[in-house]
């Protein structure tokens, strides 16, 4: 007998290795030791076959079997085979990362003492009080009724506007769905665990006596393979992760929900590039369960399947708590010129919070203190030596600084064209606007979040505490403010520049921008009175801030739907993007030109695009380009990929100096 293994390397098929006559012979889903090369390495057993094309004399004997592991459940290796498949990767290349890093090296002779340890880690703080049980609204209750009357497989688009509670709905659902069967397990899908504290402590709170674990990155080996062994064993009952959580082992798997579908972190990272909300959604058809998607700005891919019947609308139209929608006021800067990037009316609306002992949050999504030195002298412009882009101005310690590469070196004093000392910073980040409300408001206490001060482990999180707990009157802060965080009483949240995602070459920067929009409106509330968001814009008749200033998501999202139909854009097209990156943009574009032309002529109902340089084109020393690859069928481009992909290959090995490449399905950023 042969057991075919597939191992975490690129190649098109699993290897084969003999079994010893007399050896247990390992089952599908079953982890193996094998040996590659001169070393030996973990496998995953996807089948045991009496036939093998491998010569007699080159077949090689499988090292061990884990058996002190049990094995992976068919929908599992179904899950990641198709996974592979989808995004053009080998098989290994997504299960065998998906294992937790003690399963991921052969194991040592103390492997099952180990494993001991593992499954008696205590996997989660000392149960806080049970949470009290809260009322649900009509519907909530509808929205609960529906998911849990379904039998089988089926998507629901839990649509509520921020605030309507769907925390309320998915956490009522999981007791259902636990209830019904004691042994079944419930995923909850979020972007980004760090950011969702109240998430995760509101699951611990209401299910005291069940098992709830966490997967995400910044967990450290040990917990993270406890809380996988602990998922894979059934012990615990509900999973709370990220991206990567969407691979856990759950073999009783009853209920995926995933918060905030459309957040672009779900389909991001190094390595195969998934999108953990597709393959969730693949996960529940395998399994023939349901899977809840919510957004309060669902993506369009989302809502257009839910617009043609497929995925199951359901809304929450309501706030919760007696907290009334903010009222959107679009401020026009074009005549005015904004003193630190804060128009008068915004200044005025944070004076009249901050005198009434209210809260405000000013968002700019932008760090730094200014995102270029210029010299109006001679027209010097502060840019990264390494990448396309200009350099940021930190002026807190007087650097520039490139937020694409890291790379950092100290602000000059004085123009190093022509030595011009009157270097002026151009437009507003972070720091500049916190610089800004000192002055205008000096007895406001004034914080600032961003990726700068949060470097430091649970900076963040006291930050946002003295937010919770009042002792911060205006809260400054890019994207890590809009997220997660349900703050009790703000009055006011301005928005800076929102006209930069406005202008953007990116079809899909519209739709991330409303989200981003509703998102940071939505800190927006405090129980009785409506609060206020004012959009600073020089376009403020633009048809998306319209939208926006009446909370129209889905006026928006139809006007985008026909606009991408109209176009022949996703989701009514599909796209798969082949990226390079060389020293020479030159090299990188004539191996795509390469690879364009190795399936001309056989590439019907696919379109292949020019090669051009990607919109950065140089970050830390090295030149992108890209090609895009299209089709109306996504059956075909998937066949087209397969096979294009072996003469990519080729074309990689030939071409001089080395290029490095990629291939992304769904690109989410062109
Ligand atoms: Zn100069
Ligand atoms: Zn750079």
């Amino acid at each position: 007998m042969f057991a075919r293994i597939v191992i975490d390397l690129t190649i098109d098929q699993p290897l084969d290795y003999a079994i010893a006559p007399g050896s247990p012979e390992p089952e599908p889903g079953r982890l193996c030791v094998v040996p590659i090369g001169r070393r030996q390495c973990v496998g995953l057993c996807v089948e045991a076959t009496p036939l093998t094309n491998v010569a007699p004399d080159r077949i090689r004997p499988l090292s061990r079997v884990i058996s002190e592991v049990e094995r992976l459940s068919a929908g599992w290796l179904e899950l990641t085979r198709f996974a592979a498949d989808y995004y053009q990767h080998a098989w290994g290349e997504v299960a065998v990362p998906a294992l937790p890093p003690l399963l991921r090296t052969p194991p040592g002779p103390r492997f099952s003492s180990v494993l001991a340890r593992l499954r008696g880690v205590r996997l989660k703080s000392d149960a806080t009080a049970a949470a009290d049980r809260l009322e649900l609204n009509a519907e909530q209750r509808s929205s609960v009724s529906a998911i849990t009357t379904q039998s089988g497989f089926a998507s629901f688009v839990l649509y509520g506007v921020t605030g309507s509670g769907k925390t309320l709905v998915y956490l009522e659902t999981i007791a259902r769905i636990l209830e019904r069967d004691p042994e079944s397990q419930c995923l909850l899908l979020v972007p980004e665990i760090n950011l969702t504290p109240q998430l995760l402590a509101q699951v611990i709170a209401r299910f005291p006596e069940v098992s709830v674990v966490s997967m995400h990155s910044g967990m450290g080996d040990r917990e993270r393979s406890a809380a996988w062994l602990a998922a894979h064993e059934g012990r615990a009952r509900i999973v709370v992760g990220t991206r990567l959580a969407v691979f856990a082992s759950l073999p009783r798997l009853g209920l995926i929900v995933i918060d905030e579908e459309h957040d672009t972190s779900y389909k991001a990272g190094d390595g195969v590039r998934f999108s953990a909300r597709d393959l969730a959604v693949k996960r529940g058809q395998t399994e023939g369960i349901a899977v809840v998607l919510g957004s309060a700005t669902p993506s369009l891919e989302t809502w257009a399947h839910a617009q043609a019947g497929r995925y199951q609308l359901l809304r929450l139209s309501q706030r919760v708590e007696a907290r009334a929608q903010p009222v959107i006021e679009l401020i026009d800067i074009g005549r005015s010129q904004p003193v630190s990037g804060i128009s008068t009316e915004l200044e005025q609306a944070l004076q009249d919070t901050v005198a009434q002992a209210e809260q405000a949050l000013v968002f700019i999504n932008r760090r730094g203190y200014a995102p270029v030195l210029a010299c109006a002298a001679c027209g010097w412009l502060s840019s990264c030596g390494r990448c396309s882009v200009f350099a940021a101005f930190h002026k807190i310690d007087s650097t520039l600084r490139c937020h694409h590469c890291g790379w950092q070196a100290k602000a000059p004093r004085a123009c190093p064209t022509c030595g011009n000392q009157d270097l002026d910073a151009v437009g507003q980040g972070t720091q500049r606007v916190e610089e800004g409300l000192h002055r205008l408001l000096p007895s406001a206490r004034v914080a600032r979040i961003d990726r700068d001060t949060t470097r430091r482990r649970g900076a963040a999180e006291s930050a946002f505490d003295a937010v919770h707990s009042g002792a911060t009157d205006i809260l400054v802060g890019t994207q890590m403010i809009a997220k997660g965080h349900d703050f009790q009483r703000i009055a006011v949240v301005g928005v800076l520049n929102a006209d930069a995602q406005l202008l953007s070459h990116d079809f899909r920067a519209p739709e991330r921008l409303f989200a981003t929009l509703t998102q940071v409106a939505g800190r927006a509330g405090r129980a009785g009175r409506a609060s206020r968001v004012l959009v600073q814009t020089r376009y403020p008749r633009h048809p998306l801030l319209g939208a926006f200033a009446r909370l129209d998501y889905e006026g928006f999202a139809r006007m985008q739907l026909e606009e991408r139909r109209a176009a022949s854009m996703p989701p009514y097209v599909s796209q798969a993007l082949l990226t390079a990156e060389s020293r020479q943009l030159d090299q990188a574009l004539k191996f795509l030109a390469d690879a364009r032309s190795a399936r001309a002529g056989r590439n019907a109902g696919v379109k292949i695009y020019d090669p051009v340089p990607m919109p950065v084109a140089r970050v830390g020393g090295l030149y992108r380009a890209q090609l895009l690859i299209e089709a109306v069928q996504r059956g075909r481009l998937q066949a087209f990929l397969r096979a294009w992909l072996a003469e990519v290959r080729t074309c990689a090995k030939q071409s001089k100096p080395r290029v490095r490449w990629r291939i992304e399905v769904d690109p989410q950023e062109i």
